[in-house]
C-alpha cells in the first residue's frame, strides 16, 4: 500500500481527492482506520450483484463474493449497522456505501473491543466520503471483459433454461464488446437457420436478414471460431458481406456456438454506429459462446430426459403416471368441463397370437398415431397399459364429448384395429382425481360386455 500513510481525518480527506483510482481510494479508507487503531478493515464493492473485496488490512485470508444480505447491511441508510450474525455481534460492523444514491458497496471493520457509536459514526462518514469520491470519478467502472465472463460463468454452468441462457449471452456479448446489438441464430435441421433471440437498436435489421445471409454468416465460422470486422469501411469482405454493409452495419463479430461435436448456431454482435477495435473482446466472445453452447446442451439434455421419463417408449405417448398427473390437474381446474375416455383394443391378444409380438407392437404404434391425429393436443393422449389408452379433453357439453368419442373410434378403425371406448366427465364434487377414471373404466367395461367396438358414455348408463 504505497503512500497511504495518513494519520487524521484531514490528511485522509486531502489525500482522497487526489486519488483517481477507486480501488486505491478503498485502500486509503482501510489505511485510515488502521491509523485510528483498528486492525481489521475491508472494503467490498458491488460487481455483477455480488460484493467483491477490493481492499483489506489485517486478514490472513478474506471471504469474497457475498450476495447482498439486508440483515447485515441496511441498504436504506448510510449508517453502520451491527452485523446480524451472533458471533460477530458487537465485534464487527458494516456500513453501506452509496454513490449518487445507488448502493455500491460496504465498509467493514472488526474491533478487538466493542463497536461503539463513535466508530459507527466514523465509518458512516468515511463511507460517505468514499461514495462521493466514486461519484466524482464517474461511478464504479463496468467490469473488464474477463471479469464479466468470470461473473457470468456460474450462471451459464447452472442454468437449464435455454431461452434465459441465450438472453443472458446477448446481454454479456454487448457489454463485452461495446457494440449495441446482438443476436443468436440457431441451426435448424435441414440446413436452415432461425434467429432465436436478439436485442439492441439494430435488432430489427439483424432478425430481418434473409436465410441466405444467415447461412453465409454461419459458414464464416465453420472452421475458425470467430469472424469480425477490423474497422476499415472501405475494404472488402468475404462472400456475403455486402448485404450487411449495405444494411448499415459498421461493425460485427460472429462466433460459433457448438456443443461437443455439433453446431448449435452462432452468436452475432453488431452495431451501425460503434466500432469493434479490440480483438481481445472477440476472444472473450468465443469464451462466452462456449459457455452458451454448454448451457444450451445441458438444457436440451435435461429437457429430453424429463420428457422421456414421462413417455411410454413404444408409442411416445404419456404413460400412466403422466395420465394420473393430468387427472389431478383437471380436478383443480374446475372452470372447464373435461371428458375422460378409456380406450381398449378389442381382441388384441389375437394380433399377438396370430401375427407375432412385433406386429402387435407395430399395431399399437399405429393406434397411438391414429389417436394423436384425432385430437388437437398431443399431450392429452396416454398409453396407460398394454393395449389400453386414455384421452383427456376439455369439452363444451355432452354432445361434443360423444362426438369426440366417435372420432376416436373412427381414427382407430382407420389404423386397422377395433376398440371399445368408455367416456366420463370430471366433476367438481369428485372426491379423488381418479373418480372420473373409475367411471370411464366402468363405461369401458360395459362397452366390452355389450359386444365391443362401441362407445359408452357414463350418462347413458346412470353412473354419473
Ligand atoms: P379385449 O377385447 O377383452 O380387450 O381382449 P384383448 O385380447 O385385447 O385382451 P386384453 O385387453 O386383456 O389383452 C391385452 C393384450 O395386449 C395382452 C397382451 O398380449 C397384449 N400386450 C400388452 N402389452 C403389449 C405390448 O407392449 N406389445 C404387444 N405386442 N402386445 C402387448
Ligand atoms: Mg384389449
Amino acid at each position: 500500500m504505497a503512500d497511504l500513510d495518513i494519520w487524521d481525518r484531514q490528511a485522509f480527506e486531502a489525500r482522497l481527492v487526489e486519488i483517481d483510482d477507486v480501488e486505491v481510494c478503498a485502500e486509503l479508507c482501510c489505511a485510515y482506520f488502521v491509523a485510528q487503531g483498528y486492525q481489521r478493515v475491508s472494503v467490498y464493492l458491488l460487481r455483477s450483484g455480488l460484493l467483491r473485496r477490493v481492499a483489506s488490512v489485517g486478514y490472513w485470508q478474506v471471504f469474497d463474493g457475498f450476495p447482498l444480505v439486508e440483515d447485515t447491511l441496511d441498504l436504506t441508510r448510510s449508517e453502520a449497522r451491527r452485523d446480524a450474525s451472533e458471533w460477530w455481534q458487537g465485534r464487527e460492523t458494516s456500513s453501506p456505501i452509496f454513490a449518487d444514491g445507488e448502493f455500491i458497496g460496504a465498509l467493514d471493520v472488526e474491533a478487538e473491543g466493542s463497536i461503539d457509536a463513535a466508530l459507527r459514526n466514523e465509518m458512516s462518514e468515511v463511507g460517505k466520503l468514499l461514495g462521493l469520491r466514486v461519484t466524482e470519478l464517474g461511478g464504479l467502472k463496468d467490469p473488464s471483459g474477463w471479469k464479466l465472463l468470470a461473473d457470468n460463468a456460474p450462471i451459464f454452468a447452472n442454468t437449464v433454461n435455454e431461452p434465459r441462457a441465450i438472453r443472458n449471452a446477448l446481454e454479456v456479448a454487448t457489454a463485452l464488446t461495446g457494440l449495441d446489438s446482438a443476436m443468436f441464430v440457431a441451426d435448424l435441421p435441414g440446413g436452415a437457420f432461425t434467429p432465436a433471440d436478439s436485442m439492441g437498436p439494430t435488432s430489427n435489421l439483424l432478425t430481418a436478414l434473409p436465410m441466405e445471409t444467415l447461412a453465409v454468416l454461419s459458414s464464416w465460422v465453420q472452421g475458425p471460431r470467430s469472424c469480425y470486422t477490423v474497422g476499415d469501411p472501405t475494404a472488402i469482405g468475404s462472400e456475403g458481406y455486402e448485404v450487411l454493409a449495405d444494411a448499415g452495419l459498421s461493425s460485427l463479430a460472429v462466433s460459433a456456438v457448438d456443443a461437443a461435436d455439433s453446431r448449435l448456431g452462432f452468436l452475432l454482435v453488431g452495431s451501425t454506429t460503434a466500432e469493434l477495435n479490440d480483438h481481445h473482446q472477440v476472444e472473450q466472445l468465443e469464451v462466452l459462446a462456449a459457455l452458451l453452447g454448454s448451457a444450451i446442451r445441458n438444457s436440451r439434455h435435461l429437457g429430453e430426459l424429463l420428457s422421456q421419463t414421462r413417455r411410454d417408449p413404444l408409442t411416445g405417448l404419456g404413460h400412466s403416471q403422466a395420465f394420473d398427473e393430468k387427472l389431478s390437474s383437471i380436478r383443480h381446474n374446475q372452470e372447464t368441463l373435461n371428458a375422460v375416455f378409456m380406450i381398449d383394443i378389442d381382441h388384441f391378444k389375437l394380433v399377438n397370437d396370430t401375427l407375432g409380438h412385433d406386429e402387435g407392437d407395430r399395431q399399437l404404434k399405429a393406434v397411438a398415431a391414429g389417436l394423436r391425429s384425432a385430437l388437437r393436443d398431443d399431450d392429452s393422449v396416454f398409453r396407460i397399459g398394454g393395449d389400453e389408452f386414455a384421452v383427456v379433453v376439455p369439452v363444451d357439453d355432452e354432445l361434443q364429448a360423444r362426438a369426440i368419442g366417435e372420432r376416436i373410434m373412427q381414427a382407430v378403425t382407420e389404423s386397422g384395429q377395433k376398440v371399445s371406448v368408455g367416456g366420463a366427465f370430471a366433476f367438481s364434487d369428485d372426491i379423488g382425481h381418479r373418480d372420473v377414471f373409475v367411471r370411464a373404466d366402468e363405461a369401458l367395461y360395459l362397452a366390452k360386455r355389450r359386444g365391443r367396438n362401441q362407445l359408452v358414455m357414463t350418462e347413458e348408463i346412470g353412473i354419473n
